[in-house]
């Protein structure tokens, strides 16, 4: 398949397929339960390697208003995700000696989950989200949020009523960026001549190695290397001096830039981390191809195990109702007659069905009463902390069905 969608950073022709996951719902779009007698839209999920700046991204589908109007997550639900938090908190104060006089400005701040422990600091934070309850929920909990889209005119407006920014953040919101170039513009605006940038993104090469192709969702734009990440920083006047690998969204690459000619110098991280992409391939499509024969080995196995599973009479029920669940279930083809309903800690969620495959979503207390003989760990990013937290259901004899990077049963 063909298209003539252009480079969301660089303009280009976008002529290398990397992974076509045919037509899916959006992800985070869970149904209510008087929407369950209307359809639901379905969009082509296909994601191509710029063969320029070599940026992994979606082709354009539609417009993204529509995906993030009533976006339902909230980063507070998920406790490893907090512990995260709270650690890289302590350790980015520490490391960019953080304290009353300076001010960090973070753009998708979510709930504010993150910034509430620089402001327990002592430091001046300001977050910026566009999810109207999202950052309700923010400001309910004492973190000053804006509930607008970050872009270079809102970095502008805040440049002048409140001055650069010691650390910008953006933590996973770079993949949502439709224009990334304009994005980075306001970044490079924002920050301070001797503060720092940091961006943590999916790594596409772990995105790879893990086959987690249920991440590849209509959200996710774009999927991130060094490389990549380099290029578009690079055009807009900000240098790369650092890179880490962080165990979170199933690999992530944490890249601190500043302002280009300021004096820093990138540490060897860098380079190291350059010179593994190159030797990976990542300019080469061939690299990215056992993503996409991946998904449907995955598909196929899981699909003769959950089948196998419920000839035997027993019952399979999905675990965390985020995004890649979603993903998974409806790319499986899973329905409600493999899969009878899904539990997720979030209240918010509770009561809606599974976009696709209709699955109801309840309260994690449901397994009690229910007693599924299997669960599906759609969460799988999160897999030791559902088998910690589901002692009960180990304790009847229930078994954990993990996806990826193969099927297997624990
Ligand atoms: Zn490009």
């Amino acid at each position: 398949m063909s298209t003539s969608a252009t480079c969301r950073f660089c303009g280009a022709v976008l002529t290398e397929s990397f992974c076509d996951l045919g037509l899916s719902p959006l992800a985070n779009s869970y149904v209510s339960a008087d929407q369950l007698d209307q359809g639901e839209r379905f969009y082509p999920l296909h994601a191509y390697v710029c063969s320029e700046c070599y940026l992994v991204q979606l082709a354009e589908f539609e417009t993204p208003e529509q995906i993030f109007g009533d976006y339902a997550y909230f980063s507070s639900f998920s406790r490893s995700w907090l512990e995260h938090a709270r650690a890289y908190v302590e350790q980015t104060s520490a490391r960019f000696d953080l304290g009353p006089s300076n001010q960090i400005v973070e753009i998708a701040s979510n709930d504010g989950y993150l910034l509430q422990y620089f402001q327990r600091a002592g430091i001046d934070v300001l977050g910026i989200d566009p999810a109207v309850n999202v950052a309700e929920a923010a400001r309910e909990r004492g973190v000053p949020t804006l509930a607008e889209f970050f872009d270079a005119g809102l970095a502008t407006r805040l440049l002048a009523e409140r001055g650069p920014a010691d650390v910008v953040l953006g933590l996973n919101v770079l993949a949502h960026v439709a224009d990334p170039a304009d994005f980075v513009d306001g970044v490079r605006t924002l920050v301070a001549h001797d503060g720092v940038v940091v961006i943590e993104a999916p790594d596409v090469r772990e995105l790879v190695a893990r086959r987690a192709f249920d991440t590849i969702y209509h959200e996710h734009l774009a999927y991130f290397s060094v490389t990549s990440l380099r290029n578009l920083l690079r055009r807009h006047g900000l240098e790369v001096v650092r890179v880490e690998r962080v165990p979170v969204h199933g690999g992530s690459l944490r890249i601190s830039a500043v302002v280009t000619g300021n004096g820093t110098r990138p540490d060897g991280s860098v380079a190291e981390a350059l010179a593994a992409e190159e030797r990976w391939g990542v300019g080469d499509a061939a690299a990215y191809r056992p993503l996409v024969e991946g998904a449907a080995t995955v598909r196929d196995h899981l699909r003769t195990l959950v089948d196998d599973v419920r000839s035997d009479g027993a019952a399979v029920a999905g675990y965390g109702a985020a995004a890649k669940g979603t993903m998974l279930l409806n790319y499986c083809d899973l329905g409600t007659d493999s899969v009878g309903f899904v539990v997720d800690r979030n209240a918010a969620k509770h009561g809606r069905f599974v976009p696709g495959t209709r699955q109801p979503v309840l309260p994690v207390e449901a397994l009690a009463d229910a007693r599924p003989e299997y669960l599906l760990v759609l969460a799988w990013n999160l897999l030791q902390e559902v088998v910690d937290q589901e002692a009960e259901h180990r304790g009847r004899g229930g078994r954990f069905i993990v996806p990826v990077p193969e099927p297997r049963v624990l």
